[in-house]
């Protein structure tokens, strides 16, 4: 049985996420979504739990996808889980030079797992959450941005907090 696992902070999960999400669980037997805390962005709109639960809603009818956080490294979290690969999705060129870097530095943490590029689909390929969060605050329609099961809470939390 192959796993991966799906590392991010899902401040709140996008359309962008939950496309690199569908495409591990095609690519793999097993694959558990984990949010992790990011030091460069410790403070979150969302709690970690309200991001798991997010996520789980969105990932209901995938039958090989499990959610968990983790508060680590994420190459112990590889070595915990006996995860084959960590899958990260790559948008522009902007990513590169950061994911690059830490997939280097994770094989050095953890020689035993592998890390997988994907893309999002076309259209999502420039989302982010921060972008979500700026349009959410301002009153913008982010519905074309964040899954539909999950749509009514991330715009009342976003409101609130803008
Ligand atoms: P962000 O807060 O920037 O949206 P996360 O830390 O939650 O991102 O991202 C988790 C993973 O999902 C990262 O590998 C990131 O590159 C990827 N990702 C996020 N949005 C997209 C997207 N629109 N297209 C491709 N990959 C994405």
């Amino acid at each position: 049985m192959s796993l991966a696992i799906c590392p991010g902070s899902f401040d709140p999960i996008t359309k962008g996420h939950l496309s690199v999400i569908q495409r591990a669980a095609k690519l793999f037997d097993e694959v558990i979504v984990v949010v992790m805390i990011n030091p460069k962005k410790p403070v979150g709109c969302f709690t970690p739990d309200e991001r798991v639960d997010l996520i789980k809603r969105c990932t209901e009818n995938m039958k090989n996808v499990r959610v968990d956080f983790y508060a680590g490294l994420l190459a112990d979290y590889a070595r915990i889980t006996k995860a084959d690969a960590i899958v990260k999705g790559l948008r522009a060129v902007s990513d590169f030079e950061d994911e690059f870097q830490q997939a280097l530095t994770n094989k050095q943490l953890n020689p035993d797992v592998e890390t997988v590029f994907v893309t999002a689909g076309a259209d999502y390929m420039y989302l982010s959450s921060s972008i979500v969060k700026q349009i959410g605050e301002l009153g913008g329609d982010v519905s074309k941005f964040v899954p539909e099961v999950v749509y009514d809470d991330i715009v009342k939390r976003i409101k609130k907090k803008g």
